[in-house]
């Protein structure tokens, strides 16, 4: 029993360590690794708090080194799902009564968990499972993930605290209830921070959740239950569950208590499910929540006034850091003819100096894709795009599946400005550039936003304020996050809300308030301290 109204401890953003050489982080980093390559897992399920196994396991291997072999998973059917619901539906009633500050404990108690005694493990696990370098594995695992857990929990009480006026006499209340039913969290393989955000959001609002990740990032998943668990979270808040997407799709889209659906991955899938849940509607106590935040195909334009060394390096690092595999990678870019010698040089010389490779090695900066289908999805576009007119590999353009999946990080130059490469997410470490004439430039603004059906990010590069402010205005929807001078990547907790509209989304904005909102169900209360004794008003005297 609470009688006093708590502030959170402050909100910060998680520093990013260095791994420089030398640096006590990066030998911590370096034991973690060779860890996990030692040993064999065998990862579980996690249903209502207990650890399932099954007979059907599946070995889990680094995209970048086939050969070896991190252990193996534990794969569901539709009878682990209707588990997970139902321990999931006999958590509720405790947990969402429990006092907010406590649920917010256990969250801040996870990020300190992570930034201090699991960072090593989260990385290693990350930077094997997933194929991340270093750098990436820090800014998504570890950096992101705790400024999810954090900077919610002050949304929450944000959110609590909004509250409605009251006349003299009357008192009004909003109470923000967790959902009627359970929550269904469905999460990609490309950030392990967003698969922790999609479970714990609608947690720390008092639902409870159903968790299917990706099958490519469970190796790091694990990490996470073994975090939230430690950190206190009751049996059966988050239960984790590894089945093939239609299973439970199967399973969860027929259940009355379904409430909500937390989703990130591709716009298809999205589509499909949001059918089902449509056409399901009828089954349900409720109507649905769903969000759902998917592809992009994010632009570079350069104006004739910009800085062409910004732009080549933000191209660089845009689209190629983690093989080109985020949402918001950049994917298509548009350069004024005046400044393309000087940004081809300068982007052709620094991808001549990239290496690829394991993540184990800290000089490589490309590591591999993320499985076999992707290798083979971005493949064909490049192999398609050497044999098409008009189209030029300027850099890049050779793979290789012998030990790992391994894409040269490529850039394509194309004539026509709606070329598939320019319109299709490909989700790989492939850019597409378009060469304009400088007095089209506005031309091209209208040509960019038509291009695709996506809008989630995208960036202007600039020094004319004019050029800003028109491009800007002209492409207000043609991005969820807009960048001035910066590349497209690197949305931060608390500083670039994320999320894209058109076909990227329900732009519920990850990571702030208007996210958290759609995982409440407000009640109303008006108390009467003098209700009326008559029924009579006086003007009809
Ligand atoms: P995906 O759509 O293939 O898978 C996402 C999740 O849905 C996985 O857990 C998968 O198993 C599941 N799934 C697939 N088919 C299903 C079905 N029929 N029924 C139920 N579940 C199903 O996406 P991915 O390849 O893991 O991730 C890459 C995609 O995610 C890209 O399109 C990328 O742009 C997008 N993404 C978007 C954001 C964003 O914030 N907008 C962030 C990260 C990734």
């Amino acid at each position: 029993m609470s009688n006093a109204l708590f502030n959170l401890p402050t909100t910060y953003n998680e520093p990013v360590l260095s791994y420089a050489k030398g640096s006590p982080e990066r030998e911590q980093l370096v034991a973690a690794l060779k860890a996990l390559k030692a040993k064999k897992v065998d990862i579980p399920m996690y249903i209502g708090g207990k650890e399932v196994f099954t007979s059907e396991k599946v070995d889990i291997r680094p995209p970048h080194e086939l050969k070896h072999k991190l252990g193996t998973y534990n794969k569901g059917e539709s009878k682990h799902v209707r588990q997970a619901i139902q321990a999931a539906l006999r958590a509720k009633s405790s947990w969402e009564s429990m006092p907010w500050q406590d649920r917010a404990a256990i969250f801040l108690r996870a990020a300190d968990l992570l930034s201090g005694p699991y960072r090593a493990t989260m990385n290693a696990a990350t930077m094997l499972g997933q194929s991340k370098n270093v750098f990436q594995a820090e800014i998504d695992a570890v950096a992101e993930w705790c400024d999810f857990l954090r900077f919610n929990a002050q949304f929450m009480q944000d959110l609590y605290m909004d509250q409605p006026i009251s006349d003299p006499g009357i008192w009004n209340r909003m109470e923000y209830r967790a959902l009627e039913g359970f929550v269904f969290a469905l999460s990609p393989f490309n950030f392990t921070s967003i698969a922790g955000n999609l479970s714990c959001a609608p947690a720390l609002m008092g639902n409870t959740v159903v968790w299917k990740p990706a099958e490519t990032q469970i190796y790091s998943a694990q990490i996470i239950m073994q975090v939230l668990m430690e950190a206190g979270l009751p049996d059966g808040v988050i239960n984790l569950i590894f089945v093939e997407g239609k299973t439970a799709g199967d399973v969860i889209f027929s259940h009355p208590d379904f409430a909500g659906l937390h989703f990130t991955g591709s716009t298809g899938v999205f589509r499909k499910l949001w059918q089902t849940i449509g056409d399901n509607l009828s089954i349900y106590k409720s109507y649905p929540r769903i969000v759902g935040e998917t592809g992009g195909k994010d632009f570079v334009i350069a104006h004739p006034s910009a800085d062409a060394e910004a732009v080549a390096v933000a191209l660089a690092r845009g689209a190629f850091e983690y093989q080109g595999q985020k949402c918001s990678a950049a994917s298509r870019a548009y350069i004024p003819e005046s400044l393309w010698p000087a940004i081809k040089k300068r982007l052709t010389a620094d991808l001549a100096t990239m290496k690829m490779g394991s993540p184990e090695k800290f000089e490589n900066f490309i590591n591999a894709v993320i499985d076999e289908k992707a290798f083979d999805k971005i493949t064909s576009y490049i192999s398609q795009a050497k044999k098409d007119k008009g189209v030029k590999i300027l850099a890049g353009g050779k793979f290789d599946k012998s030990q790992g999946y391994f894409i040269e990080p490529t850039v394509i130059q194309v004539n026509d400005p709606n070329y598939v490469t320019m319109c299709e997410e490909l989700f790989g470490p492939v850019l597409t550039l378009y060469v304009y004439k400088d007095a089209d430039y506005k031309k091209v603004l209208t040509l960019l936003d038509k291009t695709s059906p996506y809008a989630l990010t995208g960036a202007v590069f600039a020094i004319d304020r004019e050029a800003i402010n028109m491009t800007s205005e002209k492409l207000k929807h043609s991005a969820g996050n807009f960048y001035i001078n910066d590349k497209p990547t690197g949305a931060v907790v608390g500083q670039q809300p994320f999320g894209g509209g058109r076909a990227s989304g329900t732009n519920d904005k990850a990571g702030s308030i208007m996210n958290l909102y759609r995982w409440v169900s407000a009640r109303t209360i008006k108390e009467n301290f003098n209700p009326p004794k008559d029924y009579r008003y006086p003007f009809m005297g």
